[in-house]
């Protein structure tokens, strides 16, 4: 059954609302762009969202071209706070930022958050306090919390839903616990899934509306945007990649299966390849940055290996899913062109040629603050609970 005019009007209206709340300020043209809607409807549904004071539009000092500077629109921003925390396997961060999402204070904490959820749930609001008391923001004036978590979230109980994946946070309902421990509007979400959205809103994929970003870290996870939106899957398991079988009879991964990728793959598994070849890194595995090794031949060698075998798994899922571009974050990404070379030779041999042909693949434009920037952009821009 086709739309009615209404419909089409309305379908348009929260088309152009969510882009620019996703990314502003921003003009008529980009927002025609961005939504794939005529100019003229644009124009027409701006107008009234200017009339209805929903949005505000700003004169910005360029000159497009010839004479008038260029207009852009925002969204407006009721006054208060926003606070977004992200949930690593090996650390807490947290920042505070303003509704337009500029942020006062941000922190980090070293901790094993897979041991134990309330302890990690604790330290969160530690941080959290200590990040308004530096800000000197009242808890009051926080309008809406937004925490990634890495593990996959039942998306109708709320409850951590994977026994296997994250043990020491399983039945763990985190909004609830973190209503409990901050007070105000909580949000959670997958922490890849938040990269994915936060490279979408305002890293590497903004131009594109399909994308694949994957998080190898300790764990390795993928966050999916399809269709211009965050895809969390029916019952918010989507993305679940680190648990594929990639080397049968191989090392016992975490969830008890034998060969996982995230069992080959992973920072520690990297880590502890890079110790057999004799190269202790100067780090430790919960924060190995590998930019400044990967110019030793064998260090690129583990590395792009690593690349492979994470390749082969993208290969089935861009097949599946044919996204126009895969965005590789976490710290094993902080390895550059070997890792994504080493994805690249994957992808030629395994995915098919009109995939593998138009796939681009990139590193993360925002690095390790990805999964904090997408619980900020979540929390700005979730609809009320
Ligand atoms: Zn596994």
């Amino acid at each position: 059954m086709s739309a009615t005019p209404n419909q089409r009007i309305e379908r348009s209206r929260r088309a152009i609302l969510d882009a620019l709340n996703e990314s502003f300020p921003a003009t008529r043209q980009e927002l025609s762009r961005r939504t794939g809607l005529a100019p003229s409807t644009v124009a027409g549904i701006v107008r009234d969202l200017l009339a209805t004071g929903l949005v505000h539009e700003h004169e910005t000092g360029d000159h497009a071209g010839r004479g008038r500077p260029s207009s852009r629109l925002s969204p407006r921003r009721p006054p208060g706070y926003l606070v977004g925390i992200d949930f690593g396997h090996r650390h807490i961060s947290a920042a505070l930022a303003s509704t337009a999402q500029e942020i006062v204070a941000e922190g980090t904490v070293p901790l094993d958050v897979d041991a134990s959820a309330s302890n990690a749930l604790d330290q969160a609001a530690i941080l959290v306090a200590d990040l308004l008391d530096r800000a000197g923001v009242p808890a009051d004036s926080v309008r809406r919390t937004a925490a990634g978590i890495p593990g996959p979230i039942n998306q109708t109980t709320g409850k951590i839903q994977s026994a296997t994946i994250l043990a020491g946070w399983a039945g763990v309902q985190p909004r609830q616990e973190l209503i409990a421990r901050l007070g105000g509007e909580v949000v959670i979400a997958n922490d890849a899934e938040l990269a994915a959205l936060a490279e979408h809103t305002h890293g590497a994929g903004q131009n594109v509306s399909d994308l694949v970003y994957v998080k190898a870290s300790h764990g390795i996870g993928a966050g999916l945007i399809l269709a211009g939106r965050r895809y969390t899957g029916a019952y918010g398991a989507s993305g679940e990649i680190g648990h594929t079988l990639v080397q049968e009879g191989g090392a016992q991964c975490r969830c008890g299966q034998r060969g996982c990728l995230e069992s080959v793959v992973s920072i520690s598994e990297v880590w502890r390849q890079l110790i057999a070849a004799g190269l202790p890194p100067s780090e430790r595995p919960d924060n190995l940055f590998l930019d400044a090794l990967v110019g030793n031949p064998v260090v690129a060698r583990i590395v792009a290996d690593a690349g492979r075998q994470l390749g082969r798994v993208l290969s089935d899922l861009c097949n599946a899913l044919d996204p126009a571009m895969l965005i590789i974050g976490g710290e094993l990404a902080t390895a550059g062109d070997p890792l994504l070379e080493g994805i690249r030779e994957s992808l030629r041999r395994f995915a098919q040629p009109a995939i593998s042909d138009r796939v681009q693949i990139r590193s993360s434009a925002l690095g390790p603050r990805a999964g904090l920037v997408g619980a900020l952009t979540l929390a700005a821009t979730a609809p009320a609970p």
